[in-house]
């Protein structure tokens, strides 16, 4: 996908901080801020010192991640990654302050100087130590520390069940758990959650006209349509959106314009919001037939990113 140079992306980092002070205080356990994915595309550099005092530490994808962001440098805090094709060097996730998540002994034994952290098996069904090996990683990487990638309050029972007793410091519960307080365990790790409704896209009407019978590819038929510069190779997908405080829906994306569905008052200039406001990505996500968090990345990465203050 490229971006459109006619949208713009706007993060509101101060609402990143509230989100993450009401998952905090509604969970009241520590929380371990999912930055991946340049912070689901709101900016891990950005986005980690803004809400560093808030969390007791960071997991990304990859050691690159944790690099390019400067997580250690900009915030002093711990940092996890899950990605197996990184290094073999425990020295590399020692110079950058990050702990490999390992699930098998072999790894776990190799990057035992870097406090390796166990990824146990409960139904995700990869990157996950099977129950079998779980007590030969502890020992060959030296493990205080385990969690599993839960999508289910059984999944974390599993967790329990398997490591429950070996005084591990214990996490599972990404967004879709945080409100389930068995899930909670000794940590949090959200990323969605911290995210949610702190981005603003919008991009203006270039073309506003009356309908004159079926228009565009698909013989779509409305009073009054307009046209914005952002399409499939953008990303775009139709949807709801909202101009001048009127919820209304791109009808139609072609491959750099979509057509969108316009009142009377609606003019050329007029912003398209297509993320923010009561637009929010579970809504665009059930229209797209996709997850939020797809939305999230997706519609970050389709205009110029700014910051507001
Ligand atoms: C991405 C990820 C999360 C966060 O997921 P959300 O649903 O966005 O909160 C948590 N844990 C692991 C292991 C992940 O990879």
């Amino acid at each position: 996908m490229h971006p459109s140079l006619h949208v713009s992306v706007a993060v509101d980092l101060a609402r990143v901080r509230v989100n993450v002070e009401h998952v905090a205080g509604t969970c009241g356990v520590p929380v371990i801020a999912v930055v991946k994915a340049d912070a689901y595309g709101l900016g891990a550099d950005r986005v980690a010192p803004a809400i560093a005092d808030l969390v007791e530490g960071f997991y990304v994808f990859s050691l690159a991640e944790a690099a390019s962001a400067g997580l250690w440098e900009r915030t002093g805090k711990p940092v996890i990654s899950l990605s197996p094709a990184d290094s073999d060097d425990a020295g590399d996730y020692l110079a950058a302050h990050v702990r490999p998540a390992v699930w098998c002994a072999d790894r776990a034994a190799l990057l035992r100087r870097a406090r390796p952290v166990l990824s146990v098996e409960t139904g995700m069904q990869r990157f996950a130590c099977p129950p079998e090996q779980i007590n030969a990683a502890l020992m060959a990487g030296e493990i205080d520390e385990a969690f599993t990638h839960a999508v289910t309050a059984a999944q974390v029972r599993r967790l329990v069940e398997l490591v429950g007793d070996r005084k591990l410091k214990l996490h599972a519960a990404g967004t879709a758990l945080l409100d389930l307080p068995e899930a909670r365990l000794d940590a949090v790790r959200p990323g969605l959650a911290m995210y949610q409704g702190a981005v603003t896209v919008l991009t203006p009407l270039v073309e506003v006209r009356m309908g004159k019978g079926p228009a565009g590819y698909t013989g779509f038929d409305v009073v009054r349509h307009g046209v914005i510069l952002a399409g499939y190779s953008n990303g775009l997908r139709p949807g709801p959106c909202l101009i001048n405080g009127r919820r209304q829906r791109v009808l139609e994306v072609g491959m750099q314009s979509a057509f969108v569905e316009v009142s009377f008052q609606d003019r050329v200039g007029d912003d398209v919001v297509l993320l923010g406001g009561s637009i929010t990505e579970s809504e665009v996500a059930a229209a797209w037939e996709t997850t939020p968090q797809q939305v999230l990345v997706t519609l970050t990465a389709m205009g110029s990113r700014r910051y507001l203050d």
